[in-house]
């Protein structure tokens, strides 16, 4: 089971999820993966920010602010039985060891005026041990064997800083000697959610919101039965509920649906969450702890009802990036070869790409946080080129979104796909550009970013995706 943060976001957040938990041990062993208490993770950030910028005063005010928090949360959360008073001494003092380890670090990048991607990882994941702690302590209160685990001791990674991806068999070997015995005791491990570290125990973090692709890697290496995502939504949705009104839970999911959707855009699941979990075809719950009896959306190998347009989702911090060559003599697929080499040395990815074979011009779509180190590593790579005149300059339009379309068997339905541009062009908003075809059940328009929201509240009502309005309720019961 994994707890977001919003879910650990208080010591009565907390309480509920203790209280989910202690219903599952009763049936069954539980791994608990938790987030930090939401917006810990920015205020971490943002205090290393003013450490790098020499802002003493505002550093000094976010640490405050930091250990204030989690400490109301530690004295909300132990009190009133003896065995919670007993508990609040020792809590209440692995809080403040680890918010003096923050410090140290922020200390180091204050003195050094740098902030370095290696330190930044070392020093952030101590917002989920923070939570890990309290919620460790607190389920030991009430009577329920836990033991907060830091994910540095068990999850194997490689060294990209930030956005980390996992080594399965080293991370597999370490879930077995570390966690397995704690179930096999019938106690609930309280690992932290976000982050990891190398082979040789240097401290990582796999991206933001990637507490969900730890409860999947764990999930995967200890042969979970099922692994449970409590968030603060019933479900996965036909739209993101802060864009649509009108949208619809999700009952069903494939995998691959369910991954199409956070890699466009959708931030109820960190983007590479389902990776681990196919193989082993383990299923997947997002629930809502704020109502934990509601069903949630199950994601799944193969669906039971017929395959369709299942939801809209976006992305508006995106830039396109189009390059073309100035003359016939260069030859378009090598500059696309080349571009492609330098992104990936740069560890930039990619969302969208599209090319015209006739003029040999091609454009991609990346983060817009992205931009500066993509250019430089094309314009590094391409230097040549650009200086000799071979390769116009490259254009970057910031003034772009994208809009996906997700559901299996959508391109073998004839017309299905097409209502996208209907729906689209309907409300007067020009498609940019179109990536249809690089996968079997997304389509994805490049849209003018102020048209964003309007067409994605267009496709959603062409497809019927929402709920239907009472007024709608009543004239199909007519
Ligand atoms: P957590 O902290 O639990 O990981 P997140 O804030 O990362 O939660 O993700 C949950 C949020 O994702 C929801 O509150 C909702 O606003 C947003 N969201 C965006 N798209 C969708 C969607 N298609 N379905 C459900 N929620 C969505
Ligand atoms: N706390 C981390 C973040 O805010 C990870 C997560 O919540 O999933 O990005
Ligand atoms: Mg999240």
């Amino acid at each position: 089971m994994k707890f977001g943060g919003t879910s650990m976001g208080s010591a009565e957040r907390m309480r509920a999820a203790a209280e989910i938990i202690s219903k599952e041990t009763g049936k069954r062993p539980v791994c608990v993966v938790v987030s930090a208490m939401s917006k810990v993770t920015d205020l971490l950030l943002d205090t290393l920010r003013h450490a790098e910028l020499g802002d003493r005063a505002a550093v000094d005010n976010n640490l405050r602010t930091l250990l204030e928090r989690h400490i109301q949360a530690c004295d909300e959360l132990l009190s009133g039985s003896p065995s919670a008073v007993r508990l609040r001494e020792p809590a209440g003092s692995a809080v403040r060891s680890l918010m003096a380890e923050f410090h140290r670090i922020a200390n180091g990048m204050f003195m050094l005026s740098t902030c370095p991607p290696k330190s930044v990882d070392a020093a952030i994941s101590i917002g989920e041990r923070l939570s890990s702690v309290l919620l460790a302590h607190y389920l030991e209160s009430a009577g329920i064997p836990a033991k907060s685990v830091n994910a540095a001791e068990v999850v194997v990674t490689d060294a990209v800083f930030g956005n980390a991806s996992p080594q399965m068999g080293p991370t597999g070997e370490k879930c077995a000697q570390r966690l397995q015995p704690l179930l096999d005791e019938g106690v609930v491990p309280v690992v932290t959610g976000f982050n990891g570290a190398t082979a040789n125990g240097q401290p990582t973090t796999l991206g933001r919101g990637g507490s969900d692709f730890s409860a999947a890697i764990l999930a995967a290496s200890l042969d979970a039965g099922e692994l449970w995502i409590w968030t603060d939504v019933d479900g996965i949705m036909s739209a993101d509920p802060r864009l649509v009104e009108n949208v619809a839970v999700l009952d069903e999911l494939t995998y691959a649906e369910a991954a199409e959707l956070a890699y466009n855009g959708a931030k109820v699941l960190h983007p590479r969450t389902l990776a681990p979990l196919v193989e082993k075809k383990i299923p997947v719950w997002s629930k809502n702890s704020f109502a934990p009896d509601k069903p949630g959306t199950r994601i799944v190998d193969r669906l039971s009802g017929p395959p369709g347009v299942r939801a809209v989702t976006s992305m508006s911090n995106v830039a396109l990036i189009s390059m073309e060559p100035a003359n016939s003599i260069v030859s378009g697929t090598r500059l696309m070869a080349r571009a492609l080499d330098a992104l990936a040395l740069a560890n930039v990815e990619i969302l969208v790409f599209t090319s015209s074979s006739y003029r040999q011009v091609f454009c991609f779509l990346i983060r817009k946080q992205d931009v500066p180190v993509a250019l430089e590593a094309i314009e590094s790579n391409l230097s040549l080129e650009l200086n000799h005149g071979y390769l116009k300059p490259v254009e970057v339009d910031e003034n772009v979104g994208l809009l996906a379309v997700v559901g299996e068997g959508m391109r073998g339905t004839p017309g299905l796909a097409g209502r996208v541009f209907t729906a689209v062009s309907r409300e007067r908003i020009n498609i940019i550009a179109i990536a249809q075809g690089s996968s079997e059940l997304t389509i994805g328009i490049i849209v003018r970013r102020a048209g964003l929201e309007r067409a994605v509240r267009a496709v959603h009502d062409e497809y019927g995706l929402g709920i239907a309005t009472a007024h709608e309720a009543v004239n199909v019961e007519a």
